[in-house]
């Protein structure tokens, strides 16, 4: 069984942000749409409260969860947490978005041992001062993340390049052939305006377009993902990039399968916005039922629908 919103878009995905910590300062971070809180260690989800609220949403034919944040290796209990989630019945897909600073040193191994299938490591340059000056990071911790995360086995493992005028735009050849090089897949994404200020975005984003002419030209076949936003992925002859273009996309928004869980606890329906959450935190430390955490999974299902609008 699936819940199906009134637009019917199917729900299929779940993006659990597990903190809002952070050992990466991105400028262009969208924060995964959340309001920041002054005290972001404060209120963290348990490993059981997190573990109970995606037993429900794969009870409710959810069979897809990422975990998000903040920086999702921030937790130390993170292993116990992707222990707990993929041993749940009826799950498909555990996957983890991750700086990758903090998954060497057999931590990739580890978590894969545990059950998480896949990882996107975000990786916006391949040139150390355009890294730093992006993240506040080191490339060097960045790339062994790579490289701990191909050794472990994950497949596929996805690089996660936000696309920057004036920033790392000239940096995409070098990533498409690292990619290629290393049998991993790229991920191209437009810039997205949430929790990113007015100048920064106007000065910074820029369409995919010009990106797609090309990997259109080069591609040898095309794919589409009909339930993730109808992202189109391009073979090319050495290498496999997949474009994510939302900016007034309304073909992306109509093939949204999402839903979010925030640090705090609370059933996001759409990146874009705050003023339609439903707390499901606070209900399950005051004791209730799987049936009444159903509910409100019902119920913030049914405040989905499409930003972008047709
Ligand atoms: N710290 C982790 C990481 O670096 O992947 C997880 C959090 S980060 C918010 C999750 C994903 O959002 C990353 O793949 C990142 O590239 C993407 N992202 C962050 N800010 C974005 C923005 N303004 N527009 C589009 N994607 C963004």
């Amino acid at each position: 069984m699936n819940l199906t919103d009134n637009c019917g878009r199917p729900l299929l995905n779940l993006r659990i942000s597990i903190t809002q910590r952070c050992n990466n300062r991105c400028a262009y971070c969208h924060k995964e749409g959340e309001v920041q809180r002054a005290n972001r260690s404060a209120e963290l989800m348990s490993v059981g409260e997190i573990v109970r609220m995606a037993k429900i949403a794969v009870s409710l034919g959810i069979a897809r969860i990422k975990l998000t944040g903040g920086e999702p290796l921030m937790r130390r209990d993170l292993p116990e947490i992707v222990s707990g989630i993929s041993a749940i019945a009826g799950l498909r897909d555990l996957s983890l978005t991750t700086n990758g600073l903090l998954l060497g040193g057999g931590m990739a191994k580890k978590l894969r041992e545990c059950g998480l299938k896949r990882v996107n490591i975000s990786l916006p340059s391949l040139n150390p001062e355009t890294y730093h000056k992006l993240t506040g990071g080191k490339l060097e911790a960045a790339l062994e993340g790579v490289k701990a995360a191909i050794e472990a086995g994950f497949c596929p493992v996805k690089l996660n390049m936000v696309v920057l005028k004036d920033v790392n735009s000239s940096d995409v050849p070098d990533l498409i052939e690292y990619a290629g090089r290393n049998n991993i897949v790229l991920q191209l994404i437009e810039l997205d305006p949430v929790n990113v200020g007015d100048e920064y975005y106007t000065e910074h984003h820029r369409s995919l377009d010009e990106q797609e002419a090309m990997l259109k030209a080069k591609a040898v076949t095309v794919e589409k993902r009909p339930y993730m936003h109808n992202r189109l992925i391009y073979h090319l002859p050495n290498a496999t990039v997949e474009v994510v273009k939302p900016i007034e996309n309304t073909d992306f928004c109509m093939h949204c399968t999402r839903m979010r869980i925030t640090s705090d606890g609370k059933l996001k329906p759409c990146l874009m916005r705050n003023d339609n959450l439903t707390d499901i935190l606070v209900p399950i430390r005051e004791g209730a039922s799987d049936e009444e955490l159903k509910k409100l999974f019902v119920k913030a299902n049914f405040l989905r629908e499409p930003y972008n609008k047709q």
